[in-house]
């Protein structure tokens, strides 16, 4: 017998931004019978320098909170809809729905409940232009009465109501507190919500189209045309994320990867591209290259600390993260040699406090030498394919050696997924096109 496979396929804003985006939606969804659960965002941006319908209805909350004119706001959210109905010859009608949210925004709505209406409404639309049910996230989603998100109660909820549907649209984005109230995930959380119903369903895959062909290897604006990542694990993707890369809300890998899902990232405005497919594990893919990707951020300083005989000094170590403890701030990366210590920090978590945290130090380890050195930027080189790949750091530092590269920094964690560098900020691009093309044929 041959497995039924079930996907959840969420659409992002862009995707859904105007009345011929809905109709390549439809396209998708219909040409593959197992996408039978479908989560949208709000529209997008229609051009560079148009308003989502999200911003906008922040905006006309806002504008009735402080007295002034969200009417006109409010009107141009109406007419995004509107437009798409007509357009798409739809026979369905969302004055009432209007009307409701005026009246809300009139007695003075939360933030959330108005941000959470884009969704709402573009998932009624969907759901009538598709055919499918409705499903209103309000009543399977839940946060507890601190605003967190209840997974137990939303998944078990949601569960036990798709289980009866056979195709549904759920809205992203948002769903009900603990007084019935709407609460919202953060920016960008409609990604989360499809990772949610996708546990929920137990699907085979979620795919989360988006307006590109999913991951690249490099930064397009320093690497002219990257390769695309077909295949990635989760924490290959964590780790370039962290440093920047980033398609997916973070917090959308936490619930499919508990549950073994993979996720899939396509392009709705080119569907047949590959995309990039996120799992667990790549045993079963071989990957072209021995690095996956490389990302990279600026703005980081190197606290540098020097003390004769310190390998010796017990404590050495924790006290100076404990200054750093005591002041809130958090760390990145430790490097240290026998007699010589550094710890990287972003600039901004510095910022202001460098003096303090030099004499604080000073006073709690007596250091030779200390200083800070702003101004670097740090690379990651992530690849599951260095494991236990004997020359990957040398043809690494090799290369970077022969551009001029001065590297300030090395960091390979144990697991040997990532190796990360520092260098002088000025040497940015030129490291990130170098480790890129010596490891990616063209
Ligand atoms: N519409 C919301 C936003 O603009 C959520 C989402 O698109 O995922 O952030």
């Amino acid at each position: 017998m041959t497995k039924i496979v079930k996907k959840v396929v969420k659409f992002g804003g862009s995707s859904l931004a105007d009345a011929s985006q809905f109709k390549k939606v439809r396209d998708i969804i219909l040409a593959d019978p197992s996408r039978r659960f479908v989560v949208p965002s709000a529209p997008g941006k229609r051009f560079k320098d148009d308003t989502k319908v999200t911003d906008l209805l922040l905006q006309a909350q806002a504008a009735s909170a402080q007295g002034g004119d969200w009417e006109s706001v409010f009107s141009d959210v109406e007419d995004r809809y509107r437009g798409i109905i007509s357009d798409l010859a739809l026979d369905v009608s969302l004055e009432g729905e209007f009307a409701e949210i005026r009246s809300r925004l009139v007695t003075g709505c939360t933030k959330d409940y108005a941000a959470s209406r884009g969704e709402y409404l573009n998932g009624i639309l969907l759901a009538a232009y598709l055919g499918y049910e409705f499903v209103d996230a309000a009543s399977v989603v839940f946060f507890d009465g601190d605003g967190v998100f209840d997974s137990v109660k939303t998944n078990r909820v949601m569960g036990h109501v798709l289980e009866s549907c056979e195709n549904a649209v759920i809205p992203g984005f948002f769903g009900s507190g603990a007084d019935g109230e709407i609460v919202i995930f953060s920016r960008g959380g409609s990604d989360i919500t499809g990772a949610i119903v996708a546990r929920a369903v137990g699907a085979d895959v979620y795919e989360n189209w988006t307006d590109v062909s999913g991951f690249l290897m490099a930064d397009p604006r320093i690497v002219e045309n990257p390769k695309p990542i077909n295949i990635i694990t989760y924490r290959e993707l964590r780790e370039l994320s962290y440093m920047g890369a980033s398609v997916l809300h973070e917090d959308a890998i936490f619930p499919v990867k508990a549950a073994g899902i993979p996720i899939h990232i396509k392009n709705t405005n080119d569907p047949s591209a590959y995309g990039t497919r996120i799992v667990a594990s790549t045993e079963q893919y071989q990957n072209e290259y021995i690095i996956t990707g490389l990302a990279g951020k600026k703005s980081f300083s190197l606290i540098n600390i020097e003390k004769d005989m310190m390998n010796s000094e017990l404590g050495f170590g924790m006290k100076v993260l404990k200054v750093l403890n005591d002041m809130g701030i958090s760390f990145e990366h430790l490097p240290s040699g026998i007699d010589t210590m550094s710890v990287i920090v972003s600039d901004s978590a510095i910022k202001g406090r460098e003096r303090e945290i030099l004499s604080r130090i000073s006073a709690l380890v007596s250091p030779d030498n200390i200083d800070i050195e702003k101004g670097i930027a740090l690379i990651a080189v992530v690849g599951r394919g260095m494991i236990r790949t004997q020359g990957t750091a040398c043809r690494v530092f090799e290369s970077l050696a022969r551009e001029g590269v001065n590297v300030r920094m090395i960091d390979q964690g144990s697991s040997e997924l990532n190796i990360i560098i520092g260098v002088e900020e000025k040497d940015f691009e030129t490291a990130i096109r170098t480790i890129y093309s010596e490891f990616v044929q063209r």
